[in-house]
């Protein structure tokens, strides 16, 4: 059991639409961005320093790249970002994606370097959206369609299984995954989010294979066992929007957690004025180092 300490704020950020946590192993730094304030943050928990990079698009989600520097989901689609000159390289357009319909938002690698990024139909109502999966040789593949709000995606323990959010559909659906190919296929739901904690956003999964789910308008993060859809633990948090979840830290025992302003009411944003904060926690388990993109 790693040592616990509560809920704080990391960083008084302000973001617009914080999101997109992830844990940099190498640098020791959590990457994160503004997708509304078009950002990539690096931010160093031992100083608190927060750097910044505008990538003049929004952008949906960050992840490390193997040989360094680190790659995007921008409203147009993947692109490969050198944080040192702040150049942005965009990759070529995804397959059927219409940038006036969606797009691009959370996403992560899988287990095998592989980066799975989702887009969100600007169409309420509409499953405009679709799930990408960007290879190492640079192969871009649609791999689910009809898709509404793609969000959080994690890949069990045993590698066998990955748990994927459409944050409309207030589940969480499992797909078996296999790691050499990267195909997926069975989908099923793992777990079902009752009314009255928010909607579900991005996720991370812990040392015991459990899900951290960010929740959107619930105010708070959650750990639920995804094989038997039970909710083990609830972390308020004083922002309504809690967008992501990663772990960090140099024994990867803390949680740090995005927020946002966007979709807050002026009366909201008084009564919660540390909206688009950076928050971490310590809760007693560690998380995993997260998978960098393999090309
Ligand atoms: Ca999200």
């Amino acid at each position: 059991m790693a040592a616990a300490a509560d809920l704080e704020l990391a960083l008084d950020a302000r973001a617009a639409l914080g999101e997109g946590a992830i844990w940099n192993e190498s640098l020791q730094r959590l990457h994160w961005v503004d997708i509304a304030g078009h950002r990539v943050f690096t931010f160093d928990p031992a100083t608190g320093e927060n750097h910044a990079a505008d990538v003049g698009a929004m952008v949906g989600t960050v992840v490390p790249r193997a040989r360094g520097g680190l790659m995007l989901a921008l409203h147009q689609g993947f692109a490969a970002l050198d944080p040192a000159t702040g150049r942005v390289r965009p990759l070529p357009p995804p397959p059927e994606h219409d940038p006036a319909k969606a797009r691009f938002n959370d996403g992560k690698c899988d287990p095998a370097g592989r980066f799975w990024a989702g887009t969100m139909s600007f169409v309420k109502g509409q499953a405009l959206g679709a799930l990408y999966r960007l290879d190492p040789d640079g192969a871009q593949r649609v791999m689910l369609r009809d898709v509404r709000t793609s969000n959080g995606i994690v890949w069990s323990l045993d590698r066998r299984t990955m748990y994927y959010i459409d944050t409309p559909l207030m589940r969480v659906d499992a797909f078996d995954y296999d790691e050499a190919t990267g195909a997926i296929a069975a989908r099923r739901p793992a777990l079902a989010i009752p009314p009255g904690i928010g909607r579900p956003d991005g996720s991370t999964l812990d040392a015991e294979g459990m899900l951290w789910i960010a929740m959107w308008a619930g105010g708070r993060v959650t750990r639920w066992n995804p094989r038997t859809g039970e909710l083990l633990r609830t972390i308020r948090v004083p922002a309504g929007n809690v967008t992501s979840c990663a772990f960090g830290g140099p024994r990867l025992d803390t949680l740090f957690i995005t927020t946002a302003r966007d979709g807050l009411t002026e009366a909201q944003l008084a009564a919660q004025p540390l909206a688009g904060g950076l928050f971490r926690i310590r809760p007693g388990v560690p998380g995993l180092p997260a998978p960098a993109y393999a090309g």
